[in-house]
């Protein structure tokens, strides 16, 4: 008589819907293209999946991390993935046989076996090779996560929407200042919170969250009061420059004082700033991306003009199209510049050639390359265009300077000193 065959396990490498806000980051980042999208959903194929973990780094929100112990042979297709709204339970019958059968990791059966995370055994989550720390700066504040989730978001009231950018530029840039009232919402700088706009989409499913960095500082937008300000540029083309209305911004954007929105987070653990004084801040960024650097830069100078200011540097690159497009131009000349070193970057002025934040970074080279000998942290922020563009100025500045940029870099990011996020 034949044995019985053996059931083979997979820990299924999945999405998670509720949470992902579909920033193109893991389809980018998988090496064996596992992940495609359609208009809704982005999703991984357990046939080509390897379980590498390149992806899961790079996430913004985590959406990425989800391995459910599945038959092989029941794995979920890429059509069931498609309609998910949120993701399926784990069977607990499969949980537990999982754990007798014969288990392989996603993908390809000959690969070694998958770690307790589900993650191959060799992957490590410090890794050098990745751009972006996955741990925050050690004397950053602990960040609350999760406060309000999808079911249960929290209510917050527009105090104020403001215009950022000239009314002479297409640019459309506002300041939208939310009020949570007596709910607790506590967040840290370079923290993100999501939104839920309202409606539904062409499909008729409500529309998922889209997440946004938080511009002001912990003691809120207004000081001691229990607000938050998001910076936002009206979305009216999609990537190839055809008109298309963004869903959460345009709704963020007319928003009106005294109007209600969903909100859940806040997210990040990460992406925060040393709270010790004498850490230098190297901030990178283009566009909407100065959100996280407007809330680190004004925590320093709340601090300073308490009577407590840092000994460490701030330094900042700032890249737009013009100064008018610039947000929070204004506010930042007037920032002393004993306190702060500004170098914009205008790619799109009259008579001039297009400069970008890189091309300052390489201009400054003498002060980067002091700052980043020092116990200086690195911040990058904005589009995703920008990132080979500043790693290549970094590394020429440290050439011409006699710094290892390699080594550098390797343990700016594991010690939690390096910091990117693009979309
Ligand atoms: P933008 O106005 O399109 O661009 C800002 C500047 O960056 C322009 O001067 C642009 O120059 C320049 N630029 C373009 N390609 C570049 C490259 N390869 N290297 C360096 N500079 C480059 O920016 P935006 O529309 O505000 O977008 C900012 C990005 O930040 C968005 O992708 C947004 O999703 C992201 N972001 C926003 C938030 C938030 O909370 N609001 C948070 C994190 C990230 P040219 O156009 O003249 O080429």
């Amino acid at each position: 008589m034949n044995a019985p065959e053996a059931v083979v396990f997979i820990r299924q490498h999945l999405i998670d819907p509720e949470i992902c806000i579909r920033c193109n980051t893991c389809e980018e980042t998988c090496p064996v293209d596992a992940i495609t999208h359609d208009d809704r959903n982005y999703v991984v194929d357990s046939a080509i999946c390897n379980g590498c973990g390149n992806c899961v780094s790079p996430c913004p929100t985590g959406s990425i991390d989800h391995w459910h112990p599945v038959p092989q042979s029941a794995a979920y297709t890429l059509v069931e993935q498609f309609g998910w709204d949120e993701l399926p339970p784990v069977s607990e019958a499969d949980a537990a046989a999982a754990t007798q059968a014969v288990s392989v990791p996603p993908g390809d059966p000959d690969q070694p076996r998958a770690d307790a995370r589900g993650m191959p055994a060799d992957y490590q989550p410090n890794a050098a090779s990745s751009l972006s720390s996955n741990i925050p700066p050690w004397s950053a504040a602990p960040a609350q996560i999760n406060l309000a989730g999808l079911k249960s978001p929290a209510m917050a009231t527009v105090a104020g929407n403001y215009r950022l950018t000239a009314e002479t530029v297409d640019s459309d840039i506002h300041h939208i200042v939310l009020d949570f009232g007596g709910q607790a919402f506590p967040v840290l700088e370079g923290q993100s919170i999501g939104i839920l706009p309202p409606g539904t989409d062409a499909a008729g499913r409500p529309h998922y969250m889209r997440l946004y960095s938080i511009a002001s500082p912990r003691t809120g937008e207004r000081e001691g009061y229990n607000n938050l300000a998001l910076t936002v540029k009206r979305v009216v083309t999609d990537h190839a420059g055809l008109p298309a209305r963004g869903v959460a911004s345009n709704y963020l954007c007319d928003l009106t004082k005294g109007e209600t929105v969903q909100v859940v987070g806040p997210f990040g653990s990460t992406y925060l700033m040393p709270n010790h004084p004498d850490a230098n801040l190297l901030m990178i960024c283009t566009g909407t991306g100065a959100a996280p650097m407007r809330a680190m830069t004004e925590h320093r100078r709340r601090l300073q003009a308490a009577g407590q200011p840092a000994s460490g540097r701030l330094m900042l690159f700032f890249g737009a199209r013009n100064q008018q497009e610039l947000p929070y131009f204004g506010p930042l000349l007037k920032l002393p510049d004993a306190f702060i070193d500004r170098h914009f970057a205008f790619s799109r002025l009259p008579d001039a050639p297009r400069t970008y934040v890189q091309d300052r970074l390489r201009e400054a080279g003498p002060e980067v390359a002091a700052l980043l000998r020092g116990d200086s942290y690195l911040y990058v922020c904005g589009l995703k265009g920008m990132e080979a563009g500043v790693m290549d100025a970094l590394a020429a500045v440290c050439a011409q300077h006699a710094i290892d940029w390699p080594t550098l870099q390797a343990a700016m990011v594991q010690e939690g000193r390096f910091h990117v996020e693009t979309y």
